[in-house]
């Protein structure tokens, strides 16, 4: 598929990316590793006039802060993340996550920022337009939507498939957000809009700079896992993130965190469930109950030819197997929590 024709130019720092960006009339993107974007333009999913490379901007490698929050900058490459000592000691979570992302020529190219700013997919958008349609969908600007016909104009329910995001959601980070006003520092929930149409909150000319984790506390757990049919360079068909702590000395649970992700147009925190884990006893039994609420909380859309049931299913089952390798590392405590 030839991509068409669009000016290209480098910027030296974040703030002249951003000040380039806000200056400019056509419609300009931000390109950092291309993995995402250029396949998108590629099969007319986006249609940019500017790209403005990020390829350029020197980058921080990942710290500590004061009070030992993880600082990554958002242009750091997927397999820095993945390699980094200290990302594996403080997050090993986000590290899982960055390796399960694609293969690794891509993770050696794709940036933190530009996985959190993908694109939704469906499996009736990503592909080439003329080939498998004759009518563009609500998502290319048209009149219809394949999957779901009875759908109002414009509602759009593809999914967001970053494997990474509902990772950050579990581990409470924040997002530093560069705009034409200056930096401002956000949940990582206040990215995502819900809306397959127009998935993220930022607005043209606003450019994420950098990802801060808060330290993990004591007897803190950790599950992560990304369901997929062939098990490599592969999209997830359901991820789960979860992140737990138990009261010293036993099972019982202080607080916790439930993230899924790739069955929404966005990552969903599940609220009901993690209320109900918060003082209970995390036995196997208690697990497993735990499991099917959460299955019943989340609600898929069916997508890539899977069902709503069968991706309840898949939710329970792997769920179940998260939330008891959880437990089992915060019994062990934080520092045998790197896998
Ligand atoms: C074969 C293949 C397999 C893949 N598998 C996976 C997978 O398993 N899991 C997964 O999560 N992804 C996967 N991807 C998608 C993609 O590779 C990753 O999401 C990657 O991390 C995107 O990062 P990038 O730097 O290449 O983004 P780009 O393609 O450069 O950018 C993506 C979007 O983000 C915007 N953007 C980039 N950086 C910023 C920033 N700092 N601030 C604001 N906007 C920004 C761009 O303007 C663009 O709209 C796959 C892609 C391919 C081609
Ligand atoms: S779900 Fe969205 S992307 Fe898929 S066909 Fe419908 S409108 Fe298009």
């Amino acid at each position: 598929m030839i991509l068409f024709d669009f000016e290209h130019e480098s910027s030296p720092s974040a703030e002249a990316a951003v000040a380039r960006l806000n200056e400019v009339s056509e419609e300009t993107r931000f390109l950092a590793g291309g993995t995402d974007l250029i396949p998108n333009m590629r099969i007319g999913i986006t249609k940019p006039e500017r790209l403005i490379s990020l390829t350029s901007i020197p980058y921080a490698p990942p710290t500590l802060d004061a009070k030992g929050w993880l600082e990554i900058d958002a242009l750091t490459k997927l397999s820095e993340i993945e390699h980094s000592k200290l990302v594996g000691d403080a997050a090993p979570m986000l590290a899982a996550s960055a390796h399960s992302v694609a293969g690794n020529q891509i993770r050696q190219v794709a940036t933190l920022g530009g996985n959190l700013c993908q694109e939704t997919r469906c499996l009736y958008l990503n592909q080439k337009h003329d080939f498998q349609f004759v009518e563009p969908c609500f998502k290319r600007g048209g009149d219809c939507c394949y999957p779901f016909p009875k759908n109002k104009k414009n509602v759009c329910w593809s999914v967001y498939m970053s494997d990474i995001a509902p990772v950050l959601m579990a581990l409470n980070a924040e997002v530093s957000v560069l705009g034409a006003g200056g930096e401002v520092r956000l949940p990582i929930a206040a990215l995502f809009t819900g809306d397959g149409l127009r998935p993220h909150t930022l607005n043209p000319g606003e450019l994420i700079r950098r990802i801060h984790i808060p330290p993990a506390p004591s007897h803190f757990g950790w599950g992560y896992h990304k369901s997929t049919v062939r098990g490599g360079l592969e999209f997830a068909t359901a991820l789960m993130a979860v992140a737990l702590e138990v009261k010293a000395g036993g099972l019982v649970c202080s607080d916790a965190r439930i993230a899924i992700g790739a069955v929404n147009e966005g990552p969903v925190r599940l609220d009901k469930t993690e209320a109900a884990m918060r003082g209970l006893e995390l036995n196997p039994a208690n697990l497993r109950m735990l499991a099917d609420q959460a299955s019943q909380e989340v609600n898929p859309l069916p997508h890539h030819g899977f069902s709503k049931p069968y991706l309840r299913d898949n939710i329970r089952v792997h769920l179940k197997r998260t939330l008891s390798l959880a437990v089992e590392r915060a019994g062990k405590g934080l520092k045998e929590n790197r896998s």
